[in-house]
């Protein structure tokens, strides 16, 4: 079975092409690299021992994309690749709308035109906004508050649509909720440009000391300890994840729904002090006005993804805090430097 993975050099995508990988498929990537580095082909490699095929380009690009459909013999699609930071979005909405959008459309129109139409989708929590009520289920009215997220759902409707035009499509659409962590070769993981927005990211450059503190926003929420609360899931936990849906999608058709979290929420403050604890580093952090936006306590109910996909999260918060500081630790010393 071949596997075409859009935006595979990324966070997710790189994990998910190691599993795909180590569990018999064939996997070709397309990605241009607009937020990732060509060598994570070569780490893929190094973590299987297996072969590639890599296309540097952008999934917009519709002859690009025929060429790739023309030549090589796809069975089924995982689609990530998109831009994907919510403050960016809320600042450049175009930007978002018009890659997010025009790469899914370019994607199933080319899909439909080699009739491959087995489509795993990389769609995420914030499409449910503000939920009235925990732990989230899959039904929950849909209500996304940036562009970002707006661009999630308009892709599922999207999907939904292609699907009752069409049913002999298969869609399997993932919500993840916060992916972290990494591999445990340490030689893949999160690597964002810049100042990062999101948790982990950001107490990985305080724990090396490129940033001299973190920011906490906010301790007045109605949680555990006034920090806003989250479903941090460990990326292979996650990429797993997408191997259930792959066999799923090969066997059934329809469009249905997974959220893809462990179903427990942790506060801002319970990831910092275990990150120092596991690793045995000081997280030095202030306590600041509430981020605009922000939402108290997001967590998953996952208990249909287990009933559908059976799989489920098996990767604890220590896990999560011990594998992203090794692979922060491993760049380092290979000479890593921030782009
Ligand atoms: P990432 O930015 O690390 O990976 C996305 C990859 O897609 C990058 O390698 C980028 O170069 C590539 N890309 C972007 N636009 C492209 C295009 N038009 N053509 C070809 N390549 C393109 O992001 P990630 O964290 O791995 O996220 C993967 C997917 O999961 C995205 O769709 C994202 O929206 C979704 N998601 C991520 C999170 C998260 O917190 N990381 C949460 C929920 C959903
Ligand atoms: N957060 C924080 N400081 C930061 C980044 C995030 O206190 O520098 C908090 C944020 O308010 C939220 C949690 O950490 O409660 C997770 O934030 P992240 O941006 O990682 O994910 P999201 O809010 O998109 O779920």
């Amino acid at each position: 079975m071949k596997v075409l993975v859009t935006g595979g050099c990324g966070y997710i995508g790189s994990h998910t092409c190691v599993e795909l990988l180590e569990n018999g498929y064939e996997v070709v990537v397309v990605d241009n690299l607009s937020n990732s580095k060509k060598d994570v082909v070569d780490k893929i490699k190094k973590i299987t021992k297996h072969d590639l095929t890599f296309y540097q380009g952008d999934v917009c690009n519709l002859t690009l994309m025929d060429q790739i459909f023309a030549k090589e013999k796809i069975d089924a699609v995982i689609h990530f690749a998109a831009y994907k930071a919510v403050g960016e979005s809320v600042t450049n909405p175009l930007k978002y709308y018009q890659n997010n959008l025009d790469s899914t459309i370019v994607l199933c129109e080319v899909m439909s035109k080699y009739n491959v139409k087995k489509l795993v989708f990389s769609s995420s929590a914030t499409v449910y906004g503000n939920p009235k009520k925990l732990p989230i289920k899959e039904s929950f009215a849909l209500s996304p508050t940036n562009p970002y997220g707006k661009t999630k759902l308009m892709i599922e409707n999207i999907l939904k649509d292609l699907y009752i035009s069409d049913n002999t499509w298969s869609i399997a659409v993932l919500r993840y909720f916060n992916p972290v962590g990494a591999h445990e070769s340490g030689l893949i993981g999160e690597d964002p440009n810049g100042i990062p927005n999101n948790l982990m990211p950001y107490i990985m450059k305080v724990a090396t000391n490129e940033l001299p503190y973190l920011n906490i926003f906010g301790d007045d929420y109605d949680t555990i300890d006034g920090t806003g609360v989250r479903d941090y899931i460990h990326v292979v936990d996650l990429s797993k994840g997408h191997i259930k849906a792959i066999e799923k999608v090969l066997q059934d058709t329809g469009i249905d729904y997974y959220n893809l979290g462990t179903g427990c929420g942790y506060s801002v403050l319970e990831i910092v002090n275990t990150f120092a604890k596991v690793n045995n580093v000081k997280i030095n952090y202030k306590i600041v006005s509430r981020r605009p936006g922000d939402i108290a306590c997001c967590y998953a109910d996952p208990s249909y993804a287990y009933e559908k996909l059976k799989w489920r999260a098996t990767k604890g918060i220590e896990d999560m805090c011990r594998d992203s500081y090794s692979f922060v630790m491993k760049n380092k010393e290979h000479g890593y430097k921030n782009k």
